[in-house]
């Protein structure tokens, strides 16, 4: 409980901390961001020069920005940057002049649909300025009225895009990816909720005794996807699956998209996570974040997403109402609990086959069965308190003994004979020890 408490005051305190940095694909807000997250768990940072040639796309020019609002005749600020970050077209053209309301008009985007809200826009590869605001706001407007606008931006060609790149390591071969994105501004379940599962989940990788390997990025989304993929040409050798962590802190709905193939590992490890929990099931579409770079024809790693309020889904998304509010950070604890318990199954997933496979084994002859009379509840899993009846045991011994032919996992095993796979885990290791089954891969 103490551990709750604590991931609790931290998540709290991280959406605070990062919620009002202006980020972008490129430029400082990303930095700060990131600079933030390695107090909590070291990152190294990644630069990609502005220009430089990433499959089909370009490192734009490094973009930052100080300041930007609109004035009235009255010298009335009616939109301000300093308020909002969202005000400002991300990724817009400087401007500094008087403009009539029909000009001021034709740089100014609204969301009738949902006239209290200020929409998020960007504009990465058109050159435009702009400002977003509230539908309500803009009515109130005069139309006779000249106006001034200014935007203190500036595009650096020396600059280049910033990611960050943790490596957890175990002590197998096989990796994981775990990704998100970074470029985000003031939005507080897309993408910040995300970012900061990222992080608390490194943060618990690290302590773990693992025995498979976690590439975790946190990257702006395609563009930073896409800058990584391009120096990471061979990633799907090393790596077999991942998630991409977006939109997880909603009050609403779980949901998990699955990965292009449908029934990855990554996908039996998400649905042994869910268990009897209630969630909606997405299936794959080539939209949505970096399963379209990861899963992309040249890479094929299969990766899904869990979510809480996933993305397009809810009223909030990509404007101003999904501020602080609209999120909760125990709503966050519970889908980094998801995370952990997908990440233990994957942990545990291993291929046992028969050392002899025919017919049954005579189990009496052995030590592990339980003795008909005897104690009902046999401790296994001691360092986990869980405890096992002799009918569980009996149920794990005749599943294993009949499933492990080389061609069934335990995830496999524990969805088909529906028997939680740390109970398996634990059966299969004993039957281990008697020379009954051993792993092959
Ligand atoms: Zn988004």
């Amino acid at each position: 409980m103490i551990s709750f408490e604590k991931d609790l005051a931290l998540v709290e305190e991280l959406f605070e901390m990062l919620f009002p940095i202006n980020r972008s694909i490129t430029g400082n807000g990303v930095r700060e961001t990131l600079k933030i997250l390695d107090d909590v768990v070291p990152i190294k940072i990644n630069e990609i020069e502005c220009g430089t040639n990433v499959f089909d796309w370009k490192i734009p020019d490094e973009w930052n920005i100080n300041d930007g609002w609109v004035k009235n005749s009255k010298g009335e600020k009616i939109i301000d940057f300093k308020t909002n970050n969202l005000h400002i077209l991300n990724y817009s053209q400087p401007v500094f002049k008087k403009v009539t309301f029909k000009e001021l008009s034709s740089h100014l985007f609204t969301l009738p649909s949902k006239p209290d809200l200020i929409p998020y826009r960007t504009s990465y590869y058109d050159k435009k300025w702009g400002f977003c605001m509230s539908y309500n706001n803009f009515l109130s407007l005069n139309k006779d009225d000249i106006y001034e606008v200014f935007i203190d931006s500036n595009f650096n060609k020396n600059g280049s895009l910033t990611y960050g790149e943790i490596d957890i390591k175990g002590k197998g071969e096989k990796e994981y990816l775990i990704s998100t994105y970074t470029c985000h501004p003031s939005m507080a379940n897309d993408n910040l909720s995300g970012i900061i599962l990222t992080i608390l989940l490194a943060k618990h990788l690290k302590k773990c005794n693992l025995k498979n390997n976690y590439k975790i990025i946190l990257a702006p989304e395609t563009i930073g996807a896409i800058a990584f993929l391009s120096r990471n040409k061979d990633l799907n050798k090393k790596i077999t699956g991942g998630f991409i962590i977006t939109t997880v802190a909603g009050k609403g709905e779980f949901g998990y998209k699955k990965t292009f193939l449908g029934d990855s590992d990554i996908d039996k490890s998400v649905l042994l996570a869910f268990g009897d929990k209630k969630y909606i099931k997405y299936p794959f579409a080539p939209n949505g974040s970096d399963e379209r770079q990861y899963s992309s024809p040249g890479f094929r790693i299969p990766v899904g997403s869990i979510t809480k309020d996933k993305y397009y889904e809810y009223d909030e998304y990509h404007t101003s109402g999904d501020n602080l509010d609209f999120i909760s950070s125990k709503c966050l604890l519970e889908s980094l609990q998801l995370y952990k318990k997908a990440i233990d199954n994957l942990e545990r997933n291993i291929y046992y086959t028969r050392v002899n496979p025919y017919c049954e084994y005579q189990l009496g002859k052995y030590d592990l069965y339980p003795k008909l009379g005897g104690s009902i509840y046999q401790p296994l899993a001691t360092k986990n308190k869980k405890v096992i009846s002799s009918d569980q045991k009996i149920n794990c011994l005749e599943w294993l003994s009949f499933l492990c032919d080389g061609k069934n996992s335990l995830m496999d095993i524990s969805i088909r004979a529906k028997i939680d796979i740390e109970l398996l885990h634990e059966v299969a290791k004993e039957m281990e020890s008697f020379n009954l089954l051993k792993k092959y891969k």
